[in-house]
């Protein structure tokens, strides 16, 4: 029985490995280049020591980062020393991130989406994702909407009625809790890596290179499951991540409060404008399923782990830092940074709406009042079929290739801003953001390239910039 799954297994690999040469590029890279080696291997090695030294600035050095490095450099400070300064694991916390995973686990798995037979305009319950490389169409149960609801209504109703335990909670333990959710990540990560070996979901869904460090962060499988429903990148996406995202920006407002009595208009801002943006994700979970990280990329570290640790705790770092520095902003720097950040939402939804909606309905829609213009294309995916496909050329989609993420850098930029200038750690977002979306135009493009060959080419002479018309 065992011999039979491996061969049957084998075979599909050896097919899928014969196909690819005629087939397009889909996800990640088939083969490794020595650049990109030494990346992965670096991030593998260093990106969980930056999560560590961003939170340990605050903890220690009141969110400097320069000064940990200044007290080394003088010999004032060790590296144990700072060590040996830093909360460790307990087992509070990791009773505390049990139970707050296993909830989410729960809510993911057994509680079927009803919000979208209550809420108008809501597209919830059983959807489709987009086609996999191997030809296949997942179903997955969006229900991230509810999650969020009941876990931020258990979380009010804990904060005002019951008081099982203290909104500051999560600051209070911030630290243990990092270690428990980098063992999470790690294990989720190397779980996904063995089964795609032994017992992967889809077979012809998997991508193999030979250089087990790639395969390990940017994943084999490509919509590794547990069970029907247990999808691993919705799930390690959408919650504990970015559920946690306002819950932990409530605890840092419940800080503030705590600690100076009041909260200041910055720490309303963030979590005014972070909050939209996570629920903008929620109330889109469905198009979410057409966004990169589900159609075209691996499960692996580089989605494991970066959703337990680096999101939860880089995303955060301005509540972070407002916690220590209390900035309170005049009304003209309130209104301007409120400003930024909703022009930059308005860009960022508009635009993913564009695609959406052109997509869905195949073109026949209005784009800003008129009938839009597209590009139309032809691709193959690996099983051999020719599909057809439109590349939208007008509305947002006509001012550059991914306004969509200029939006998302002028919102993410809002957010930075609101910590006044007082300290370089909280626009360590707006870098990363920049870096990140840049190097997914580019690592996106590189795909379309060869998904769409020619036609691709007919699109970026219509398009010809990327982020920024005239200058990108
Ligand atoms: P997009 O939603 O821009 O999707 C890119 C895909 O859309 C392409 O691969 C191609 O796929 C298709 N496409 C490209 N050009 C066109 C066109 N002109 N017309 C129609 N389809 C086109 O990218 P992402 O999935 O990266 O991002 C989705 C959103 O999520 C963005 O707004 C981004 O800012 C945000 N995001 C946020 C992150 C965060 O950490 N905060 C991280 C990543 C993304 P196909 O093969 O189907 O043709």
């Amino acid at each position: 029985m065992e011999a039979t799954r491996r061969r049957t297994q084998d075979s599909a690999r050896e097919k899928a490995s014969a196909q690819r040469a005629q087939s397009v590029q889909w996800g990640r890279s088939w083969e490794v280049d020595w650049f990109s080696l030494i990346s992965v291997i670096g991030l593998l090695c260093f990106a969980p020591f930056i999560v560590y030294y961003f939170v340990m600035a605050c903890d220690q050095y009141q969110c400097s980062i320069g000064q940990p490095l200044f007290e080394l450099y003088r010999g004032e400070t060790t590296l144990l020393s700072i060590w040996a300064r830093t909360p460790s694991f307990t087992w509070s916390a990791a009773k505390i991130y049990a139970i707050w995973v296993a909830f989410q686990v729960f809510l993911y798995i057994c509680v079927p989406d009803f919000t979208h037979k209550i809420i108008p305009g809501y597209v919830g319950g059983v959807q489709d994702g987009a086609r996999t490389p191997a030809g296949l169409i997942n179903k997955y149960e969006i229900n991230g909407l509810q999650c969020w609801l009941i876990t931020h209504a258990l979380w009010l109703a804990n904060a005002h009625y019951f008081h099982w335990f203290s909104p500051t909670i999560i600051f209070d333990n911030w630290i243990p809790l990092m270690w428990c959710a980098n063992i999470l990540g790690y294990t989720v990560s190397t779980f996904a890596f063995i089964k795609a070996y032994c017992f992967p979901t889809n077979s012809e869904d998997c991508k193999f290179t030979g250089n087990i460090f790639y395969n390990y962060m940017m994943g084999i499988e490509f919509n590794p499951r547990i069970g029907k429903w247990f999808d691993f990148k919705l799930f390690f996406n959408g919650r504990p991540g970015i559920v946690a995202w306002t819950l932990i920006n409530l605890s840092y407002m419940a800080k503030q409060q705590e600690l100076y009595g009041h909260i200041t208009n910055s720490m309303i801002l963030v979590n005014v404008l972070q909050a939209i943006y996570v629920l903008d994700f929620f109330w889109n979970e469905a198009w979410y399923l057409k966004t990169i990280d589900i159609c075209h990329d691996h499960f692996g570290w580089y989605l494991g782990w970066g959703d337990c640790v680096w999101l939860p705790y880089l995303y955060t770092l301005q509540g972070l830092y407002l916690v220590y520095h209390p900035v309170q902003l005049s009304n003209g720097h309130m209104l301007a940074i409120l400003l930024l950040g909703l022009v930059g939402y308005y860009i960022f939804r508009s635009t993913n709406h564009q695609k959406d909606l052109f997509r869905r309905t195949n073109g026949s829609c209005s784009i800003w009042g008129r009938k839009p213009t597209y590009i139309d294309c032809s691709y193959r995916s690996a099983d051999g079929g020719i599909h057809r496909s439109k590349l939208l050329t007008s509305g947002f989609w006509g001012v550059s290739r991914h306004f969509n993420y200029t939006g998302d850098l002028m919102g993410s930029l809002a957010y930075c801003a609101a910590c006044g200038f007082g300290h370089i750690l909280p626009y360590f977002y707006i870098v990363y953001m920049t870096i990140l979306l840049v190097h997914r135009c580019v690592r996106d493009e590189h795909r379309c390239s060869s998904k769409y060959g020619k036609e691709w080419k007919r699109y970026t002479d219509a398009v010809p910039y990327r982020l920024i018309p005239g200058v990108f």
